[in-house]
C-alpha cells in the first residue's frame, strides 16, 4: 500500500503523485458501484502493480476534508484572492464577492495585493490595513520586482491553493515568480477558464514543493452569490463573527434593528465600507429571494 494524492484524471487513468514518483492507476470497480468518483486532490491508497514503470491500482479513497465545485477539486486548504493596485483598478467591491465564496467554502484565504510597482502614490496600503483589520492575511507583491513573493511561498507550503481573481492581475506572473521552474505562461490560468468554457476540461494538481500543490485552474469564476440564504450573509464577513451573537434580537440581520452589537462597532473593529457592502449585498439577495417567491 502506498499513499498519495490524484493529481490528474484522464480517461478513466488517475495519476498519483506519492514518495516514490507518480503512479498511473485505474480505480477499482468498487468505487463505481458505491458511486464514488475519485476526484483530484483526493488522498488516496493504491497497490502498486509495476514500480519500473509505475503502474497501480487505486484502492481506496480516503475521507474528503473540503469539495469544490468550480472547478472540481478535493482538499483544497485555502484560496489566494489575487487583485492589482493597478491596471486593472482594484475592485473592492468585487474583492468583497471573491472573499464570501471563499468564506461559505470554508476555506482559508491569502489575499494578494500585486502590481504594487505600479501604485506610485501607494494606495493599496489603505486596502491592504483594511482587510487586515477584518482579519485576513494580505501580502503586497510585484511579480514584476519579486517582493512579496516569498511571503506568498511560505503561505502555500504544506497545502493545496486555488488561486483566484479577475483576470489580467497577474496570477500565473506571480506563480512564476515563486516557482520558476514550473514556467507557466502568462494569463495560463485564465485562459484555461475560457477554455473550459467550452469544452469540459478537468482540473490537475501542480506540485510545487513537497507537501503543497497548487489547482492549475481558477476558483470561483461565477460570483454569483444567489445561493446564499440572506440571512447567512453575515457568517462570511469575518469581522463580524465576534459580535453577531451579541445583538438584543435573535436572527437581527444588523441593518433596522436597535440593539445591534454589530452595528455599535462600525468605525471600529467594523469599516465602514465593509459594512455599507453588506448591507448591499443583503438587500440584492432579498431582491432575488423575492423574486423567486
Ligand atoms: P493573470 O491573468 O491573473 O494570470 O495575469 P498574468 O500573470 O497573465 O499578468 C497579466 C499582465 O500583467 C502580464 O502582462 C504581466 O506581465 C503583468 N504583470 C503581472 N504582475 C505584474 C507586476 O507585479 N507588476 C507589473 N508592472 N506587471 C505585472
Ligand atoms: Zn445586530
Amino acid at each position: 500500500m502506498l499513499e498519495g494524492v490524484i493529481v490528474k484524471g484522464i480517461g478513466g487513468f488517475y495519476y498519483i503523485d506519492t514518495k516514490r514518483g507518480v503512479f498511473e492507476t485505474r480505480a477499482r470497480g468498487i468505487f463505481r458501484k458505491e458511486g464514488i468518483r475519485p476526484t483530484v486532490g483526493d488522498h488516496v491508497k493504491i497497490s502498486v502493480l509495476d514500480e519500473e514503470n509505475k503502474k497501480g491500482s487505486l484502492d481506496e479513497i480516503l475521507p474528503r476534508r473540503t469539495e469544490l465545485i468550480r472547478p472540481r477539486v478535493s482538499n483544497v486548504d485555502q484560496a489566494v484572492i489575487v487583485f492589482a493596485a493597478k491596471s486593472p483598478d482594484m475592485n473592492l467591491d468585487l474583492l468583497d464577492r471573491f472573499l464570501l465564496l471563499a468564506e461559505e467554502q470554508e476555506l482559508d484565504i491569502v489575499i494578494v495585493l500585486n502590481k504594487i510597482d505600479k501604485d506610485n502614490n501607494q494606495d493599496y496600503e489603505e486596502a491592504a490595513t483594511l482587510y487586515r483589520q477584518a482579519g485576513y492575511l494580505v501580502i503586497c507583491a510585484s511579480a514584476e520586482l519579486g517582493s512579496g513573493v516569498e511571503d506568498l511561498k511560505a503561505a502555500l507550503e504544506n497545502r493545496i491553493s486555488v488561486f483566484a481573481g479577475p483576470s489580467g492581475v497577474g496570477k500565473s506572473s506571480l506563480i512564476n515568480a515563486a516557482f520558476p521552474g514550473l514556467e507557466l505562461n502568462t494569463g495560463e490560468l485564465s485562459k484555461k477558464i475560457q477554455r473550459g468554457r467550452h469544452t469540459t476540461r478537468h482540473a490537475e494538481l501542480i506540485r510545487i514543493t513537497e507537501n503543497s500543490y497548487i489547482v492549475d485552474s481558477p476558483g470561483f469564476t461565477s460570483l454569483f452569490l444567489n445561493h446564499i440564504p440572506s440571512e447567512k450573509l453575515q457568517y462570511y464577513f469575518k469581522e463580524f463573527e465576534p459580535f453577531v451573537h451579541g445583538c438584543y434580537y435573535n436572527g437581527c440581520m444588523h441593518i433596522n434593528e436597535p440593539d445591534c452589537a454589530v452595528k455599535a462597532q462600525i468605525g471600529k473593529a467594523i469599516h465602514p465600507m465593509r459594512y455599507q457592502r453588506y448591507v448591499n449585498i443583503v438587500q440584492e439577495l432579498k431582491k432575488e429571494e423575492e423574486r423567486k417567491k
